[in-house]
């Protein structure tokens, strides 16, 4: 109880941590509120000697009540914090969709460079030519990877580029005397962002349905094509896991009726090096480099969603971009003949991902980013075909690329859900897979190795699954219904959090 020691205002029903080391028996740990006292102070403040008579009515009448704590106090309240954390760093990580794939140290370093770090978007733009060369550079390895001629590098994440590509489908409508076009269609497999970005910007959303084998039924699309339709948002590869075989039929069939196709392209993952999907006719996809290109997120960490452009669209991307001349790097502000749509957001983007997206490229190169995709690929193969043994796996009779899909037919009968099986992983060690979606698929577990996994964190990830299945079907519901055991906290309500979050602390 060596919290104790240190002088911590420890309330009666609360458990102070043990030193142990180990997390899993850690209880929650309280707020700073909760811990702190406002008698205290880690520093020592002088007296003011101000004029409190120039506040007048403004003068506060109670006291502040912010909670005094020491330097170690407060630097062991936000260790302690972190040790709740599941991370890459900790555990393999399948969170389908998602990529949570290792962040090389490398990148790190790079991304600290003072010259990179420490930089501001109002510099003179004679002190910034090194990022802004950084960002030209990532700009030229994303337009070559997809074979487009442009890129918006400003937006923040995936569902930010989708606005972004999708502003610019809705700009180059209204250039061409095509405003009119108010129709989306969204398939039945994409990701939920894709029909909300639609939506945002005033779209009717219109959804396709897939076909048996999941993927999209081409010719629900002709049917659904029309003068009102204004794109297409499709995700390649698709939230089931699989390539959409007919994506340039598809592509062929949205232009010939004047439409756009967005490529949803957050799954770029699986592909990079291998196609370029400007090959397969998109013209805007936005591509996640905290997934693809390593960088980390989750927790509503940095992003950042470059959208590619084709030369249809390219007039149109917002401002500012960064351009090469005689004189080194410029920042043009107002965009090439007045078409571009305008600006997205302040500035440049994420700088910090950028730099550590480029070292990520540069480390592998071209032909190591061909080979992180196919071990991407192999790893999801390897892993769906050990899994097939005990798991039900609805597109099991083909190839997956990087995500492995299961439903909760394994399940029927055992009295054990989705939501119990993700649960119990967590006492084995595991952040469970991505549940409940796609939506297309009853109960879905997606999963999503990466390339970063080796064969014996597959083996024995593997290994725990099939041991969770049997032990379901074997009757031993006791190990799923009340899990997590391990777990600072069980069963959250994550829905009335959402609802009614509690966002301020009150005595
Ligand atoms: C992650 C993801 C998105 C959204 O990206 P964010 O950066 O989270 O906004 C969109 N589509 C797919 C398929 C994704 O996996």
């Amino acid at each position: 109880m060596s919290m104790n020691s240190v002088g911590r205002s420890t309330k009666s029903d609360q458990v102070a941590p043990s030193g142990s080391g180990d997390c899993s028996l850690l209880p929650a740990e309280p707020l700073l509120f909760e811990i702190g006292s406002t008698e205290h102070s880690g520093v020592d403040l002088p007296d003011i000697e101000v004029d409190d008579k120039r506040l007048g009515n403004f003068r506060r009448q109670t006291p502040l009540e912010l909670p005094g704590l020491s330097e170690p106090e407060n630097m062991r309240h936000y260790v302690r914090l972190s040790r709740l954390n599941y991370s890459i760093d900790a555990g393999l990580y399948p969170l389908g969709s998602c990529t949570m794939k290792h962040n090389p140290r490398l990148n790190e370093k790079m991304a600290r460079l003072p010259g990179f770090a420490d930089v501001h978007p109002l510099q003179p733009v004679s002190t910034v030519q090194g990022a802004l060369g950084v960002i030209s550079e990532l700009a030229h390895w994303l337009m070559t990877l997809t074979n487009t001629s442009a890129v918006a590098m400003s937006p923040k994440a995936g569902a930010h580029g989708e606005m972004c590509g999708m502003m610019a489908i809705k700009a180059a409508h209204a250039a061409s005397g095509q405003g009119h076009r108010n129709i989306v269609l969204v398939p039945e497999s994409a990701h939920g962002t894709n029909p909300a970005t639609a939506a945002f910007l005033g779209y009717k959303v219109v959804p396709i349905p897939a076909k048996s084998d999941g993927t999209v039924d081409v010719s629900a699309v002709e049917e659904a094509l029309s003068a009102d339709v204004a794109a297409i948002m499709l995700t390649n590869p698709n939230t089931c896991g699989l390539f959409e075989p007919d994506v340039k039929k598809i592509a062929d069939a949205v232009h010939k009726a004047g439409g756009y196709f967005y490529c949803d392209g957050a799954n770029f993952n699986a592909i990079m090096g291998v196609i370029r999907p400007g090959d397969l006719g998109i013209d805007a996809m936005h591509i996640n480099l905290h997934k693809t290109f390593s960088t980390p997120h989750g927790g509503g960490g940095p992003g950042a969603g470059p959208v590619v452009l084709s030369d249809a669209l390219a007039p149109f991307a917002p401002v500012p971009f960064v351009q090469k001349s005689n004189e080194g790097f410029v920042v043009e502000e107002h965009g090439d003949g007045n078409s571009s749509f305008g600006r997205l957001c302040a500035f440049h983007g994420q700088m910090g991902m950028f730099t550590r997206a480029l070292t990520y490229m540069l480390s592998h190169g071209g032909d190591g980013l061909t080979q992180a995709a196919k071990d991407a690929v192999l790893n999801a193969n390897y892993l769906k075909a050990r899994l097939q043994e005990e798991f039900s796996m609805p597109y099991g009779d083909q190839p997956c690329m990087h995500e492995t899909l299961s439903d909760d037919s394994f399940l029927e009968g055992t009295g054990v859900t989705t939501l119990d099986f993700a649960k119990a992983m967590i006492d084995e060690g595991y952040h469970p897979m991505t549940m409940y979606f796609p939506l297309v698929v009853h109960g879905a577990m997606l999963i999503e190795p990466t390339e970063s996994e080796s064969l014996y964190a597959l083996d024995a990830f593997a290994q725990t699954m099939l041991d969770l299945a049997k032990s379901a079907k074997a009757g031993d519901v006791e190990r799923f219904v009340n899990a997590p055991t391990k777990a600072p906290l069980r069963r959250l309500d994550e829905t009335g959090a959402a609802r009614n979050p509690v966002l301020k602390w009150s005595k």
